[in-house]
């Protein structure tokens, strides 16, 4: 479905990032691989490749703007083009309002949505010259329900909807399209750091009764960045068995 396209996941070393790439790279795509170690970026890469699909990994910390740049420039150098950007990178610091230091606000920030700004930002300039791209940023449930303890992390989701919304809104007319998805409970190494009674709460209100897999979330980025979706933009999809409803 993807053959010929190259695609920019974000924070692919591991998690729902990984399960993407592997996800485009069987449907065909070069996939790019991104992560702050620039060695596990391209053992990802290699695991990739070893099943006889085409990665290629880069070291780069998606707060950093200038090092962003950097790494645009170079895969424009070597892959010529980014046809797909999935800005996935994501950290969370959970804490009351009370205890949560400047510190854990200042890096959930910078991560979750100055990433976001900064990829996007460098991505945008190659596709308005190809007068095409997909750019799928991957929110969360909790950016637009909110959650006790991560106040951080939603401003940041949310954060993320409204950037896609107005970009949405400039890029449109050069046959680019904006999408954000919001998973909701996923299985990764993120959530296996909940305690199990945290997990079970959860559950009882997840009406599918099951906690999602990253090839749920896999599932509707293929299908944002594949033709199917030409005409969807500005849109949050909701992948979390109905735990917000
Ligand atoms: P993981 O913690 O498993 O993986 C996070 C990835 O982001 C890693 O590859 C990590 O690589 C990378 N990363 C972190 N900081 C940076 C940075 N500054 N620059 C570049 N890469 C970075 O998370 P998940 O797979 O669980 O989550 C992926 C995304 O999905 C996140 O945005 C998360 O908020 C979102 N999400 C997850 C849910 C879940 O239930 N798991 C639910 C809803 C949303 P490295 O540390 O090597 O740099």
């Amino acid at each position: 479905m993807f053959k010929g396209e190259v695609v920019m996941v974000t924070g692919a070393t591991r998690g729902i990032g990984k399960s993407l790439a592997g996800a485009f790279a069987a449907q065909g795509a070069m996939v790019l691989i991104i992560g702050r170690n620039a060695a596990q970026a391209m053992a990802v890469a290699a695991e990739i490749k070893a099943k006889g699909v085409l990665a290629d990994g880069f070291g780069c910390d998606v707060t950093d703007f200038t090092s962003v740049q950097e790494t645009v420039n170079k895969i424009l150098d070597i892959h010529k083009r980014i046809d797909i950007l999935i800005n996935n990178a994501g950290i969370t610091r959970d804490n009351l309002l009370l205890r949560i230091d400047e510190q854990d606000w200042d890096e959930v920030i910078k991560v979750n949505l100055n990433g976001v700004f900064n990829v996007t930002k460098a991505v945008t300039k190659p596709m308005l010259k190809a007068r095409k791209g997909k750019i799928i940023s991957i929110s969360s449930v909790i950016g637009i329900t909110g959650n006790a303890g991560q106040a951080n992390y939603a401003a940041s989701k949310a954060g993320i909807i409204g950037f896609s919304k107005s970009v949405a809104k400039e890029l449109a007319s050069r046959g680019i399209t904006v999408n954000v998805v919001a998973p909701g409970y996923i299985r990764t190494e993120m959530t296996e750091q909940l305690a199990d009674p945290v997990k079970e709460k959860v559950l009882e209100h997840i009406p599918l009764n099951r906690f999602g897999e990253a090839a749920d979330v896999a599932g509707v980025c293929l299908f944002l960045a594949s033709k199917a979706a030409d005409y969807i933009t500005g849109q949050t999809i909701i992948v979390d068995g109905g735990l917000a409803i």
